[in-house]
């Protein structure tokens, strides 16, 4: 055992290393001599010291492996150097045996008290002493062996700990980035990533809260609003997918501006957003948020590349404790919110019971509508179309009717609108065409019909989407032995709105054939003038609610001599549509207009009836 730093340590390395090192303290020096002798014949090495200070310098020295302490020495008497070396840390260890001629029982007793391992009394027994050094410096190494083994063990230990420390480390980096995954999956699975708004499921586990609460405290009321952007396809289709993320997006922040933080605001999918509003006092509450939100979209989204103009319409529903499952709930606003949406857009409509039976109704219709494609349920009306330079027909334009089983004459205002939404209005519209195109054919055939009597149609602008539509009037054309050059498509402004590819595409294709493209109701939808220039357009027909207002308030000719004008200008025909009066009809005479259509010459009818009108004497 060394004591570092200590000068003596020079001695240390001339003792021999295999030998236990034993220190001898004893005032008598033949003393110390003897057991020297005894000692180091036995094999120890042995050193001697005859009081305190020679003993300590050895011990700093050296750290011996056994101390033999006489008892009885002038000044430092044995226990009081075992007293000081055991509070000396270095010596604190080392086991001294104390050799004296004081027999007493009190002395060994103090012997022991003081720290002592060991009591030899005087005279000794060599043998003895021998068997005592042995047995004590036999315990000394286990006990050093013992506190390296220990120390190892410990060594192991605080290596192992590290080890499970570091493990433990990476184990919870590996949880933390778990949770952190869970985390995002759990966003996925309640938040929209595009709008970070909560999505329609998190919103109906919201929905099931308030129901909840509804039926547990009378005083609690709230509301559900479904909201739907207005023409949010055309956003799309015309600028871009990008943009119309990016104006969702902007909708999802303004509308949560007109929200309290604590309303729920989630986006339900597509261009669709639900509303959650609480403790509202009564219904009037929730037409106010409503009236709110409406104003804010109303006004302009700038967003990076352009500014955008979006309306939305809203279904109110106050929310009755009496629903059973919160999904109808969102059922019902989202059918008022088609109630907006047919009332003209841009609004809201209160959710009402009975619009659950007309919706209900209208799913009825559905069914039947397509039962009706199978049996053949369509009939073509004709309205002829007056020529108001030589106050001849012209031609017909084709109206389908529905003939419910049930229901007796269904009109097209009543069906076409789901027969679009479902789809279905491809088939009836070739249809339609098919027999309008056959039917004119068999009357250009009787003596004394025009063989240019014209024959329009009205086509959805979802079958200008169609690739194969020009393939099919080709077909038609080809079957019926008509003259394209008589055929009129009439379609509406949102084919416009909708300048595709595709839809470039078909109207040229339909320029090639000499088929002429009609623009229908003029002046209800955007209106927007600019359009007809790049448009190849051979008609404009304008709405009947132009001729009306020209009829009533005579001053009130409005914009019509304009679009007249306009027209006949490019070299676009116009037909007036809805004429009811000779007035009306002297008006537009007076303006140059080319063509009338409406009840004054004739309501649409059946085609049986259309050979005998166009025989009969005009009556206009
Ligand atoms: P539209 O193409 O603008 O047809 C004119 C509508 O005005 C017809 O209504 C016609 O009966 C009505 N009308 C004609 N003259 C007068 C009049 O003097 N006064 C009044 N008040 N109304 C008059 P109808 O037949 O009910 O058709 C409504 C709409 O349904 C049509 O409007 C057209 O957009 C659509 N539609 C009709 N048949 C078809 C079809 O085969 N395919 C498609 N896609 N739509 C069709
Ligand atoms: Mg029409
Ligand atoms: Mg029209």
């Amino acid at each position: 055992m060394e004591l570092t730093g200590t000068p003596e340590i020079m001695h240390y390395k001339l003792l021999d290393p295999d030998k236990k090192d034993i220190l001898l303290i004893d005032d008598m020096a033949d003393n110390l001599r003897i057991l020297s002798s005894i000692l180091t014949k036995e094999g120890y090495n042995v050193r001697k010291a005859l009081n305190w200070q020679m003993a300590i310098t050895a011990c700093q020295t050296v750290v011996p492996d056994l101390i033999l302490l006489d008892i009885m020495m002038p000044d430092v008497d044995g226990y009081q150097v075992c007293q000081r070396l055991k509070s000396w840390d270095i010596t604190a260890e080392i086991p001294v045996i104390f050799i004296s001629a004081l027999d007493e029982i009190f002395d060994k007793v103090k012997a022991f008290k003081v720290g002592g391992v060991d009591y030899i009394s005087k005279p000794f027994d060599f043998q003895e002493v021998l068997v005592r050094v042995q047995n004590q410096i036999a315990l000394r190494t286990a006990k050093l062996e013992i506190l390296q083994l220990n120390n190892e063990l410990e060594k192991k230990i605080n290596q192992r700990t590290w080890e499970l420390e570091k493990t433990l480390e990476i184990l919870q980096k590996e949880i933390a980035s778990r949770q952190q995954l869970q985390g995002k999956m759990l966003d996925m699975v309640l938040y929209d990533s595009l709008t970070s708004l909560p999505n329609r499921f998190m919103f109906s586990k919201r929905l099931e809260k308030s129901l909840r609460l509804a039926k547990e405290a009378s005083n609690y009321h709230f509301a559900v609003l479904f909201l739907d952007c207005d023409r949010f396809k055309v956003v799309n289709d015309s600028l871009g997918h990008l943009v119309g993320d990016e104006l969702l997006i902007a909708i999802s922040r303004r509308l949560q501006t007109c929200l309290r933080s604590d309303e729920i605001l989630a986006r339900l999918g597509g261009d669709e957003f639900g509303i959650i509003l609480e403790n509202l006092p009564d219904i009037n509450a929730a037409i106010q948020v409503a009236e709110r939100i409406l104003s804010q979209l109303s006004l302009s989204f700038k967003l990076s590349r352009y500014e955008v103009f979006i309306n939305a319409s809203i279904g109110i529903n106050w929310g009755s404790k009496d629903y059973e499952q919160p999904e109808y709930l969102l059922r019902d606003a989202d059918t008022a919110m088609y109630h907006a949406k047919a009332l003209g857009r841009a609004r809201y409509h209160v959710f009402n019971p009975a619009m659950y039976q007309e919706a209900i109704q209208l799913l009825d219709l559905e069914n039947d509508l397509r039962r009706a494609i199978e049996r053949q349920e369509f009939i073509v009306y004709y309205q002829p179309i007056i020529s108001l330079a030589t106050g001849r027909v012209s031609g017909f334009e084709a109206l389908v009717r529905w003939q419910h089983p049930v229901r007796g004459l269904i009109f097209p205002t009543e069906f076409i609108p789901i027969a679009e939404e479902t789809g279905l209005i491809n088939t009836i519209d070739k249809w339609v065409l098919h027999s309008a195109c056959r039917q004119v054919r068999i009357w250009q055939d009787y003596p004394g019909i025009p063989k240019n009597l014209t024959i329009s149609a009205n086509l959805s602008a979802r079958l200008f989407s169609q690739p194969n539509l020009i393939f099919e009037i080709d077909q038609i054309i080809q079957e019926t032995k008509i003259n394209p050059a008589i055929l009129q498509l009439e379609i509406t402004e949102s084919v416009i709105m909708e300048n595709t590819h595709t839809v470039k595409t078909v109207i040229h294709q339909l320029k090639e054939r000499n088929i002429k493209l009609i623009m229908d109701d003029f002046g209800t939808g955007y209106s927007s003038l600019s359009y007809l220039h790049n448009f190849p357009l051979n008609a404009l027909k304008i709405d009947k609610s132009f001729v009306k207002i020209m009829g009533e308030e005579p001053e009130k000719m409005g914009l019509l001599p304009a679009i007249i004008g306009m027209a006949e200008s490019m070299g676009i025909t116009v037909i007036a549509e809805g004429v009811e009066t000779k007035e009306q009809l002297k008006k537009l005479q007076s303006l140059n207009c080319d063509f009338a259509q409406g009840y004054l010459f004739s309501k649409p009818i059946e085609p049986q009836l259309v050979l005998d009108f166009l025989n009969a004497e005009p009556q206009w």
